[in-house]
């Protein structure tokens, strides 16, 4: 049997249990604790321009206390991205308001802007009102075009929530990911890029979003010494266990996005002859990705075969990929929601499948994956 090859795989830097011991022999097992304070410093201090990060069990809750803050709720709109993962829109809905989906740009697959106006100017046309926040995404960790995003937002002051989930790492001329919004997501689900086997973070402008942010988190309790509660409340604070794999991730972020980036650039150099065959690049070196995912596209009239041809063909030799999201107005369960399309993200569906791209590849199990591209 040969070893089989995933898209995307846990990558431990080897501190990881030093600090889930520590935690286990200080009596920290707890949904607080050390862990979780030096695990929200470093990640405070890695996001730079002064944010204030809270550690969440989920990048989705992260999203539905982000929504939550912005004051979204039943009968409002909300924009979103409609390429992208399902958990980008979930917290909409759970504040019982409804999505609008935003089609994307080719550049950098995320939302465009043009259409974002349009959108935005339609609903005020037929409801009135304005949406309430805007979910921009940087799929597969390439930045979206953040500024031209910002300037319709200010414009009609709308504030943006950065789902950065996928962009730990990734940089817009030199700014951080997740911090440049007025509310950034993270997540540390599983195959991330930095993991805590599940977890999130939410990336606040002010301390008092991140009081706030705990304060919702922990079941919004009043100050008294019994349980009092004005509020409805969340649990979804991150437990001291998890926050102690998040420390030892973040010792080794930097290296694993410079391996993540190398592999991009194996997949690409080695590609770039094969016909009907494109990999994904970021539009410019301002854009600095992760390169969480490195995704192609494949061409059937120049490449002889489909997106689906390839993926089976892998799959045969146990090497895991995955086609690209599927768009969240093409979800049945979305089906009502409105959407401004332009084709761009249908189009991406259809041809496009993600690369095993984990940090922890080695150069062998790669000349594997393109092994099957190029001669298959
Ligand atoms: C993973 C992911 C999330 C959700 O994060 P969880 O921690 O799994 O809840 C949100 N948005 C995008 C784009 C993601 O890829």
């Amino acid at each position: 049997m040969i070893p089989r090859i995933y898209l995307s795989l846990a990558h431990m830097g080897g501190r990881e249990q030093d600090f889930i011991k520590e935690a286990f022999d200080t009596h920290w097992v707890a949904p607080l604790g050390p862990n979780v304070d030096a695990f929200e410093r470093s990640l405070s201090e890695y996001m730079g321009e002064g944010r204030h990060v809270v550690a969440l069990s989920s990048g989705t809750a992260a999203i539905h206390l982000a929504l939550i803050q912005l004051g979204v709720q039943s009968g409002d709109e909300v924009i979103c991205q409609s390429f992208t993962f399902s958990a980008s829109a979930n917290p909409i809905v759970y504040q019982g308001a409804t999505p609008i989906f935003v089609d994307s740009e080719p550049d950098t697959w995320n939302v465009d802007p043009t259409l974002l106006e349009e959108a935005i100017r339609d609903r005020l046309r037929r409801t009135g009102k304005k949406p309430k926040a805007i979910i921009a995404v940087h799929l597969y960790g390439i930045p979206a075009k953040m500024k031209e995003i910002a300037k319709i937002a200010d414009a009609y002051e709308i504030p943006v929530v950065e789902d950065a989930a996928e962009a730990l790492g990734s940089e817009l001329n030199g700014r951080k990911c997740g911090a440049l919004g007025e509310f950034g997501i993270l997540s540390f689900n599983g195959n991330k890029i930095v993991t805590t086997s599940g977890g999130g973070a939410l990336v606040c402008r002010t301390a008092e979003q991140a009081k706030r942010t705990l304060f919702l988190a922990t079941q919004a309790r009043d100050p008294a010494p019994h349980y009092q509660h004005s509020h409805i409340g969340y649990n979804y604070r991150m437990s001291n266990v998890c926050a102690g794999i998040g420390r030892g991730q973040m010792m080794v972020l930097d290296k694993h996005v410079v391996r993540r980036r190398e592999i991009h650039r194996l997949y690409t150099e080695w590609l770039k002859d094969t016909p009907g065959i494109t990999v994904m690049q970021s539009p410019h070196p301002n854009h600095y990705a992760n390169c969480w995912l490195t995704c192609i596209l494949v061409n059937p009239a120049l490449a002889g075969r489909s997106r689906e041809d390839i993926r089976l063909n892998m799959e045969a030799r146990q090497i895991e990929t995955r086609p690209l999201w599927k768009p969240m107005h093409r979800q049945p369960v979305f089906a009502d929601a409105p959407a401004y399309t332009n084709g761009v993200s249908e189009h991406l569906f259809e041809t496009g499948l993600c690369l095993p791209s984990g940090s922890g590849l080695t150069d062998e199990e790669i000349q594997r994956v393109l092994e099957v591209i190029i001669n298959n």
